[in-house]
């Protein structure tokens, strides 16, 4: 049987352009649908916009301790215009880089949507049809708002980027990743920011001495959290959104983000139709290689709900190549991932908390947390925290943890060490450079707890 193509990836962000590219380049014949921008979530509406904003609010910081060093400075202040068409031309230009990516490769782009008709068809939003040998899911995912009274009058991380200006107050609904992130970023650049988290601490998940410090020196730095909170009902006012909360309090907030969650692209896609399983939350389900219920689909990144990371899809993208146009079977490696968040102050980490290690085996921790020379002498507060989760059995490093500015530079170094499956002997076997923060990896003797 012939078909159009060899492959055909719904879905231009980072999973399917790799997964494109990569096949093409090995000479399949290949064609990507993309029904909104080039570069999906990570380029467009995530990871590169938001660490744009994060480097824009640490400047108040930085002026400060500026001062605090002898130079005469003035903060002045920020204009969210000129940040703001800065950042739409740097997008625009990444989103052709992407588009370039797929045109020097030969893969033919459809700027439109695409569902799935059939195992090897797929139907355009213009309504052509096209056959492929091979079918890649590569839709990402959306960020999703709870269900409750006015939520609609609420925006996500999706319209952060496109406010027109920055808003006098916002409150932001949730305690993951994105959550703390904006609160931090939005916190920088002035903005009055309260936070509500219906749990008992922001992070869920992390290593419980690293949140708690987050969470600490996020209130620090005037974020106004609000831990066992969440919102119950939100009514439009004058000046903005009234919001009446769970603790009692009714507030106006100029807007209010929920970053609650984000949910696989899945709805409409003719998936179950034609045989592919989907999960609770919508996600489709896949094995170890990316393969659906029906074999020639596969999906990789987030609209598999499995690490809900670029460079992870990235991975299931190449893995997935390797094993459908190589002949060589790879299982994407979903173990001792390094991943920053990047809230002020920054948190990288790799491999288990010490509560998850503690389930595990019997365990040794290693942690110290001090005030950084760089900070310290401008006069600020702010803690670092380093931590090493110790495997009494095996002497194994189960689990690093670092907060501190540049953690994330940090843990991807760490984390080369940590896959490796080094031992505490071998980081305390290694030279400390110093003057630095990371040093304290190398050099904390006495565990501060074991058991
Ligand atoms: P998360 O799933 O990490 O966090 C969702 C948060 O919203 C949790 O605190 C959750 O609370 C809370 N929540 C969920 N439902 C409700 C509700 N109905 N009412 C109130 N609160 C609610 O999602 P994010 O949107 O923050 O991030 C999605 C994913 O994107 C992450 O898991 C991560 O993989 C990725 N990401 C990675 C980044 C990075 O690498 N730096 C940056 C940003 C995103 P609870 O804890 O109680 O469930």
């Amino acid at each position: 049987m012939s078909f159009d193509y060899d492959l055909f990836v719904i879905g231009g962000g980072s999973g399917g352009v790799r997964a494109a590219r990569v096949a093409a380049q090995g000479g399949a014949k290949v064609a990507l649908a993309e029904e909104d921008r080039y570069g999906g979530t990570c380029v467009i509406r995530g990871c590169v916009p938001k660490k744009l904003m994060v480097f824009a609010s640490e400047f108040p910081n930085a002026i400060a301790d500026a001062a605090a060093y002898g130079w005469t400075v003035h903060a002045g202040g920020f204009d969210w215009s000129v940040f703001k068409a800065k950042l739409d031309a740097e997008l625009d230009r990444l989103e052709n880089v992407y588009r370039g990516i797929l045109k020097n490769n030969g893969v033919e782009t459809y700027d439109m949507r695409a569902r799935v008709v059939g195992a090897h068809e797929v139907e355009l939003s213009d309504g052509t049809r096209k056959s492929a040998k091979h079918i890649l899911l590569a839709m990402g995912g959306q960020p999703v708002k709870p269900e409750q009274p006015g939520a609609e009058l609420g925006i996500t991380s999706n319209d952060i980027f496109h406010l027109p200006e920055l808003p006098k107050s916002m409150l932001i609904v949730g305690g993951g990743y994105i959550a703390c992130e904006f609160a931090g970023i939005l916190n920088g650049l002035g903005v009055d920011v309260t936070q509500y988290y219906r749990g008992a601490q922001i992070l869920r998940g992390f290593d419980g001495e690293a949140r708690g410090l987050v969470s600490d020196e996020m209130i620090q730095n005037g974020v106004k959290l609000h831990l066992g909170t969440n919102v119950l009902s939100m009514e439009k006012v004058e000046g903005g959104i009234e919001v009446k909360a769970t603790n009692g309090e009714t507030q106006v907030f100029e807007h209010v983000m929920f970053a609650t969650g984000r949910a696989p692209n899945t709805e409409g896609m003719g998936l179950e139709e034609v045989g592919v399983k989907l999960g609770r939350k919508g996600e489709v389900l896949v094995d170890d290689y990316s393969q659906t219920q029906v074999p020639s689909i596969y999906a990789v990144g987030d609209v598999t709900d499995r690490v809900n990371l670029t460079p992870v899809a990235i991975r299931e993208g190449m893995a997935f190549v390797e094993t459908v146009f190589n002949g060589n079977p790879t299982k994407p490696d979903h173990a001792l991932i390094p991943t920053a968040i990047f809230t002020q102050p920054e948190m990288g980490t790799v491999g288990l908390s010490e509560e998850d290690a503690r389930e595990q085996e019997p365990v040794e921790v290693y942690c110290t947390s001090f005030k950084p020379m760089q900070q310290s002498f401008a006069g600020r507060g702010d803690r670092v925290l380093m931590k090493l989760v110790v495997s009494q059995a095996s002497r194994k490093v189960l689990g690093c943890h670092i907060v501190a500015p540049g953690a994330g530079e940090m843990i991807q170094l760490a984390g080369i060490a940590v896959k490796m499956g080094a031992t505490k002997e071998d980081f305390d076997r290694t030279v400390a450079v110093h003057p630095t923060m990371s040093e304290e990896l190398v050099t904390m003797k006495e565990p501060v707890r074991k058991g």
